[in-house]
């Protein structure tokens, strides 16, 4: 197979993106500088690796888990079908707390996945250290192995607990912010999202019947583990804010949304009244 021979598969999996795969997967697969082989393009670049990474492309696998690695912010991640695949949607939230923690502050991530949201708000803030809470074991391991790549395990407590019924666990603990990036699709809209994505866990994506689960969970029975003047910032979906008001107005907070940079609803501040 030749670099040309590569494109052309891939045209068919990802008619968008495909030149952008097959470089990412050139770099990762083969011993060869990418600007050698664009320049030499008809030459063999076949491996046993490079072959095999296609063949799990071709099977709708997301790109981000053949790499095994993804960027998030400034940091590299390590990615699993155990994570949600980090996106840059959820930037936003990250500069949000970098802006907003105070000097010290300690902060939760709850439903934690790759550890994206804490261990890039831990790497560009050296004062803070978080709680870092996932109830899947593997999934935990992922946020661990990346708060350490990037240099800030010694600042994570890592917790194994179900956030929507085992908020016990968290007995006596307050924190300055809650971080979370919760699964918040409704099931018919999962239905309809692309094969790539339906690769990543459901868990991760399933947000209860109406999308909203853990939302209300969360403003009802963690502002307990808020310090006075704490927050909370959210993750939410492009049509959520309303819903994301409501809740915040029924429970004692006063709720800001900011867009990302698509121009969508994308993270919603929450403070107590
Ligand atoms: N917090 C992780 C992320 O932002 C995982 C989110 C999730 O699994 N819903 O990517």
């Amino acid at each position: 197979m030749n670099y040309n021979e590569l494109i052309k598969r891939l045209k068919t999996v990802s008619p968008e993106e495909y030149e952008y795969e097959a470089r990412l997967l050139t770099e990762s697969f083969t011993d060869k500088k990418i600007s050698y082989i664009l320049s030499h393009r008809d030459e063999d670049i076949c491996s046993a690796e490079l072959e095999s990474a296609l063949l799990r492309r071709e099977s709708r696998e997301p790109l981000q888990y053949i790499l095994g690695k993804w960027e998030f912010y400034r940091q590299e991640y390590f990615v699993d079908e155990n994570c949600l695949i980090p996106r840059s949607d959820t930037e936003i939230l990250v500069e949000r707390a970098i802006e907003l923690l105070p000097m010290g502050a300690s902060f939760i991530d709850l439903c934690t996945g790759s550890g994206c949201i804490a261990v890039s708000t831990l790497a560009e803030r050296k004062d803070l250290c978080a709680v870092m809470v996932d109830k899947f074991p593997k999934t935990l391991d992922i946020a661990i192995k990346n708060a350490a790549h990037n240099g800030v395990l010694d600042r994570t407590v890592p917790m194994l607990f179900d956030v929507l019924s085992e908020e016990d666990r968290l007995c006596g603990r307050v924190f300055d912010a809650i971080l979370s990036n919760p699964p918040y699709i409704r099931p018919e809209v999962i239905e309809g999202l692309s094969e790539e994505v339906k690769r990543e866990p459901y868990a991760a994506l399933y947000g209860g019947e109406d999308g909203l689960l853990f939302y209300d969970k969360i403003v009802k029975d963690y502002s307990k583990f808020l310090k006075d003047g704490g927050f909370i910032l959210f993750e939410i979906g492009y049509d959520q804010a309303e819903d994301i008001k409501r809740i915040s107005e029924g429970n004692g907070f006063c709720c800001e949304i900011f867009k990302d940079y698509g121009g969508c609803d994308r993270v919603a501040y929450l403070k107590k009244k």
